[in-house]
């Protein structure tokens, strides 16, 4: 045994935390979407693609593999940074869109699952938005004050004064 593998073994044992794969059941489901849109809109049958959606899900494939956010990632048609190039992008979330409704009478777990995950991104997201927005009213509210205080002169002031001692 070398020296390092004994230092290793004295060492405390660090857990990596656990992080799901979520994206082999992803790939699954892009692409048997892709399958039943196809079927129902090019044309095709038994899962089969037209060579156009092939292209593109070949595309999909590729770049899942190299997302940037790993295993951990979001489901890409609610990415917020989508990198299959922007008239790609759009293709897919419209198959995407399209074909899941079919998803739910063929595969409908995984439609479910999908559709779930889906609501746990946008609610993500909205929780996010809820939070900037508040950070920037409290921003707002004290530049209102600032400004409130630099314009409040002291001249205002004094004229009440005597116009309330005119009235007298
Ligand atoms: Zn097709």
């Amino acid at each position: 045994m070398g020296i390092l593998d004994k230092i290793k073994k004295l060492l405390p044992k660090r857990k990596e935390p656990e992080l799901k794969n979520n994206v082999p059941k992803e790939r699954e489901n892009i692409r048997k979407t892709f399958g039943v849109y196809c079927n129902s809109h090019h044309d095709t049958k038994d899962g089969k693609l037209c060579p156009k959606c092939t292209a593109l899900l070949t595309t999909v494939m590729l770049r899942i593999q190299r997302c940037p956010y790993g295993i951990g990632k979001p489901i890409c048609d609610r990415c917020e940074t989508p990198c299959f190039g922007e008239n790609q992008t759009k293709e897919f979330i419209e198959i995407m869109n399209a074909g899941q409704k079919k998803m739910l009478l063929s595969h409908p777990m995984m439609a479910v699952r999908h559709k779930i995950a889906k609501i746990g991104m946008d609610y993500a997201k909205m929780q996010r938005d809820k939070k900037t927005s508040e950070k920037q009213k409290e921003k707002d509210e004290k530049v209102k004050a600032q400004i409130a205080n630099a314009t409040r002169s002291p001249k205002n002031s004094t004229k009440s004064k005597s116009r309330k001692k005119k009235k007298r």
